[in-house]
Order: structure tokens, then C-alpha cells, then sequence
């Protein structure tokens, strides 16, 4: 493996995901979502900003006429932990109703954010409703999550890369890691 120019920051700690790992696991995820909607192409919803690097990938991995949209939430909270209360800051262009969505989320943690956005999704009216994870933080759920999909069970550590920042930077890191510099203040 060549040395990333990310090793230098001092802010940036151990790899918890590799490059080679994650490729191909949203490889094998994009296999089992191609066989369980081979006859009903499901309507991705990409929950910005986080998931924007694991849809590009995984929408890629389908091999099906999946459709795309993409809405933004912001949740309430101290730098690196979220409230459960959850604002809306963009919502779909997509008519939910009789569609087979799957949520592509990048990150759960207390399950708090994900468990207020299946509320408000499912009270669109989909046919069916699913959420692909790419990582779900063990044993730190404060709601009920239901998680057909998940890409990595992880420790709690804080993480950046692969779609995920602090304070919208490292969001262009390609592999998954342990952030250990100072945390921000919201
Ligand atoms: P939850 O509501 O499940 O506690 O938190 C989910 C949201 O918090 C994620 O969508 C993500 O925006 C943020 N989050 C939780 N853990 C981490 C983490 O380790 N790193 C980053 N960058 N964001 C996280």
C-alpha cells in the first residue's frame, strides 16, 4: 500500500476501513441489492452530506435502473453527537408513494437521526421501505433501528472519511478514520 497524504495529519488516527475493504464490501452489498430488487428497481435516497461518497459507489454496484434523489438533514447537536432532533433542510423531489425506497445512510449511532427519518418517510406512503448503513456503531443505539443493510460494525470512535467530515473537512479522505484532533464547537 502507497503512503496517503493523509498519514501526515496529525488529527487523523488509526485506518478503521480501508480503501480495498470498502470496495469490496459495496461490492458484495451491490449484489445482494441487485438480487432483492431484481423485480422492483428501488428509488435511492442518499442522506446528504455523509452518504454522497457511499451512493456514488454503491448505486454503481447495482446493476439495475435504480433511481437517485438525495435530501439533507441536520441534527441538533454537540460537535460530535446528535440530539435526535432533526430539521429537514432539503427534502426529495420524489414522489414517495407505492415506490420501493431504500434510505443509504452513512453512519448510525444512537439511531436517533435514522429513526426520525423513517417516520417521516414511511408516512409518504412507499411500498416498502429500507435502509443500507454503511456503518453502524456497536452498541451505542438509543432507538430502535432496523437495518436490512449494513456495511461495518465499528467501536464508537469518532470516524471521518469516505463521505464523513468534521466541520465539512475530510470528507475526500478515501479510506475510514479515528479522527483525534480537537472537536468543534457547533
Ligand atoms: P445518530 O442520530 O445515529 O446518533 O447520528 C447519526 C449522524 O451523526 C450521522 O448521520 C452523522 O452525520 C453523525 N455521526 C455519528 N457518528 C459519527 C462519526 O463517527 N463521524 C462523523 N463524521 N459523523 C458521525
Amino acid at each position: 500500500m502507497t503512503a496517503s497524504r493523509w498519514d501526515d495529519d496529525p488529527d487523523l488516527g488509526p485506518i478503521v476501513v480501508a480503501e480495498e475493504v470498502l470496495r469490496a464490501r459495496v461490492a458484495a452489498l451491490g449484489e445482494e441489492l441487485t438480487a432483492d430488487y431484481e423485480d422492483r428497481p428501488p428509488l435511492l435516497v442518499g442522506v446528504l452530506k455523509g452518504a454522497f461518497v457511499f451512493m456514488s459507489d454503491l448505486s454503481r454496484a447495482i446493476r439495475l435502473p435504480v433511481e437517485i434523489d438525495v435530501m439533507a438533514v441536520a441534527s441538533y447537536g454537540s460537535g460530535t453527537t446528535s440530539s435526535g432532533v432533526v430539521r429537514i433542510v432539503k427534502d426529495l423531489d420524489t414522489d414517495l408513494t407505492g415506490r420501493h425506497v431504500l434510505v443509504v445512510e452513512d453512519i448510525v449511532d444512537s439511531g436517533l437521526t435514522l429513526s426520525y427519518l423513517r417516520r417521516s418517510l414511511l408516512a409518504r406512503e412507499p411500498a416498502s421501505l429500507e435502509v443500507c448503513a454503511l456503518l453502524v456503531k456497536e452498541s451505542r443505539q438509543r432507538a430502535p433501528v432496523d437495518l436490512r443493510y449494513v456495511g461495518f460494525r465499528i467501536p464508537g470512535d469518532f470516524v471521518v472519511g469516505y463521505g464523513l467530515d468534521v466541520a465539512e473537512r475530510y470528507r475526500n479522505v478515501p479510506d475510514i478514520r479515528i479522527y483525534q484532533g480537537a472537536v468543534p464547537v457547533d
